[in-house]
């Protein structure tokens, strides 16, 4: 089920009453995973008809992702980069999460304890074209979301004003 969509919005709606800055953080962790692997194997196969799933792999772990949720929090301020990397780190948990409780197509590909053992693990509770169905309710929630973020904005900037 989770595609790139049902990914940004598990982690949007999550964060939906939180700062937007921890919001953003928590959401770019929640797609980073396949930004990090997904993302370049596609791109590259597309391209290059190349294979890279073996180069890329690795970012779509647990081990992977922590490297690059640590990496990214350092390019980021000083000041609440521990903070930045829990978010970005917890994002992609909650990715991870979701990945590992999709039904695979034929085998599971994805690897939880690399580079600690290559066994491939699942949970599956969704198959992976339940997207189709859960999308529509997903965007409906999106949308009732920004609306109630716009209103709270509009009210929150009317009171600065007088
Ligand atoms: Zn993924």
């Amino acid at each position: 089920m989770p595609d790139l969509f049902v990914h940004y919005a598990s982690g949007d709606i999550l964060t939906s009453s939180t700062k937007r800055r921890n919001a953003a953080l928590f959401t770019l962790g929640a797609i980073l995973p396949d930004l990090l692997s997904r993302l370049p194997v596609n791109g590259f196969r597309l391209l290059f008809d190349w294979n890279t799933q073996v180069l890329f792999h690795p970012l779509h772990t647990p081990f992977g992702w922590t490297l690059a949720t640590l990496l990214i929090a350092f390019l980021l301020p000083e000041h609440g980069r521990g903070r930045a990397f829990l978010l970005l780190w917890s994002g992609a948990l909650l990715h991870q999460t979701l990945d590992l409780m999709q039904a695979p197509f034929y085998l599971s590909s994805y690897t939880p304890l690399f580079p600690f053992s290559l066994e491939r693990y699942h949970w599956p509770l969704f198959y992976y074209n339940d997207s189709v169905l859960i999308a529509p309710v997903l965007v409906l929630i999106l949308w009732f979301l920004a609306r109630r973020r716009r209103a709270h904005s509009r009210v929150t900037s009317a009171q600065k004003n007088g």
